[in-house]
């Protein structure tokens, strides 16, 4: 990034992106100065021949920005205290997004960039947009939170459309964040840790689509519902987003079809029930979303539906692995607690569970409500006994020990079925650290299992 050439940043925070941000700001002929509280990272650092010095020996005169990474608190539960060394010497603190949006406005002002958030479905909405864009022939850059940091990215340029996903962290260290097509999907209590109360993690979500060209906000619950109000009455171009009520100017979910409405009439833009990696309302919010994303950056309805309808979804994410006859293998390994595995739950009538690892509090005592769907439950892990008491009479359960031993028996269980389609879900509820290193491990080995059984079909690779 060249925005910051000749000058003097800081830098705070020198694991993930922080690095690759401080690479790129180099790079640019920016002068450089990183550190971060573990020694590891700053021998990392200078070991790429980054500039590292403790940032209270600077003098902060001469500074002319404090680049934080994300999860360096800003302000909550108090500021680090880089930030009250900048705050008092007057210098502006930004973060890696923020860089990204200058070095786009100074080159390339024109090139599409979409940016989303939410307290759900966010990657899988940012992997869908730069799905659909890729499968469109858009040479598409696709970042943020959901991994690559931006400013590794191929650098802005006419024509290039960028899919960025962005955190309460990212949008709070962006002050001109302002993308051609901002997506908040929803707010529920989550983070609030960081940001303190519901209103303030609210506030910072709300500045992303109210600095939109054109702002795509879910408005099923009430916080975003009040957020697309108000920054409609201030001027932004608002499309609504809803998986259960219509509405009067935007795209709304019928079941599985989605309806484009607009001064007054409606009509099907897509219909999502072949779409075996797009299940469920929740779903179906994130695809009405990405539709209005890519309808506000030009593109057409015809190849929207071809990309829709080709997304590979994104892996451990209700993502179907394998078939075997009328059983559906469904990896949700990222649902490491119970409001986490209920989308899934609710998205498949008849069910096959493995269920369990470490349970969060309360278990599952929350998704009593599926347990009529539920064929029979596989339980692993430390949470087998307990999730057997909850289960109790309600739901037939193993106690399986192991994924291995779950996988196997619930496919055999499976065959035997004879009902129509079914699904043999891995949707644990837990995290997984007592078996796995983490839900992606935990994952990839329900995949091998699958895999290893006779007959099956895989879906993935
Ligand atoms: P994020 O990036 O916001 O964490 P993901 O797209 O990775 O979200 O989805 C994580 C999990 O959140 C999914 O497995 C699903 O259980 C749930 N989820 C996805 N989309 C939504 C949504 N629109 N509303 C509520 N829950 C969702």
């Amino acid at each position: 990034v060249t925005t910051f050439k000749g000058k003097s940043v800081a830098l705070f925070g020198l694991g993930g992106s922080g690095l690759a941000t401080a690479m790129a700001l180099a790079a640019g002929g920016a002068n450089v100065t990183a550190w971060d509280d573990n020694p590891a990272s700053v021998e990392n650092a200078s070991t790429a021949g980054i500039r590292t010095a403790d940032l209270r020996t600077l003098d902060w005169k001469g500074i002319d920005a404090l680049v934080l990474s994300p999860g360096v608190p800003l302000t909550h539960p108090k500021p680090h205290w880089s930030a009250d060394l900048a705050r008092a010497a007057g210098v502006e603190i930004i973060g890696d997004v923020e860089l990204f949006v200058r070095e786009r406005r100074a080159q390339a002002p024109d090139c599409p960039f979409i940016a989303i958030t939410g307290t759900n479905g966010k990657s899988t909405t940012t992997a869908l947009i730069a799905h659909i864009l890729r499968a469109s022939g858009r040479d598409t850059q696709l970042g943020g939170n959901i991994g690559t940091a931006v400013l590794t990215l191929d650098p802005p340029k006419a024509g290039r459309f960028y899919v960025v996903e962005c955190s309460s962290y990212q949008i709070d260290l962006a002050p001109t964040l302002n993308p051609s097509a901002g997506i908040l999907l929803n707010l529920t209590p989550d983070h609030l840790d960081r940001h303190g109360t519901m209103q303030h993690y609210a506030d910072v979500k709300e500045r992303l689509v109210a600095g939109s060209r054109t702002a795509i906000v879910g408005v099923d619950d009430t916080f975003c519902a009040m957020i697309a109000d108000r920054i409609e009455r201030a001027g932004t171009k608002v499309v609504r987003i809803s998986r259960r009520n219509v509405v009067a100017d935007g795209i709304h979910a019928d079941g599985s079809r989605l309806l484009l409405a607009q001064g007054g009439t409606s009509r099907e833009i897509a219909d999502l029930s072949a779409i075996q990696t797009l299940r469920g309302s929740h779903n179906a919010q994130n695809a009405a979303a990405a539709v209005a994303a890519c309808l506000a950056v030009g593109l057409g309805e015809t190849e929207i539906r071809a990309g829709l309808a080709s997304f590979p979804g994104l892996k451990h994410r209700m993502q179907p692995v394998g078939r075997k006859g009328d059983a559906l293998f469904v990896n949700d390994s990222k649902a490491t607690n119970a409001d986490a595995a209920a989308p899934a739950l609710s998205s498949f009538e008849r069910i096959y569970w493995i269920a369990g690892g470490v349970p969060k509090e309360g278990g599952i005592s929350t998704l009593g409500g599926f347990f009529p769907r539920i064929a029979k439950a596989y339980l692993i892990g430390e949470a087998a006994p307990a999730f057997a008491a909850t289960l109790g009479e309600a739901v037939p359960f193993e106690i399986a020990g192991t994924l291995e031993r779950a996988v196997a028996d619930a496919a055999a269980d499976a065959e035997r079925d004879g009902g129509g389609p079914v699904a043999v879900l891995l949707s644990p509820a837990c995290a997984s650290f007592d078996q796995y290193k983490n839900f992606e491990v935990r994952g990839d080995a329900f995949v091998k299992h699958v895999a290893a059984l006779p007959g099956v079909s895989m879906l993935v690779e």
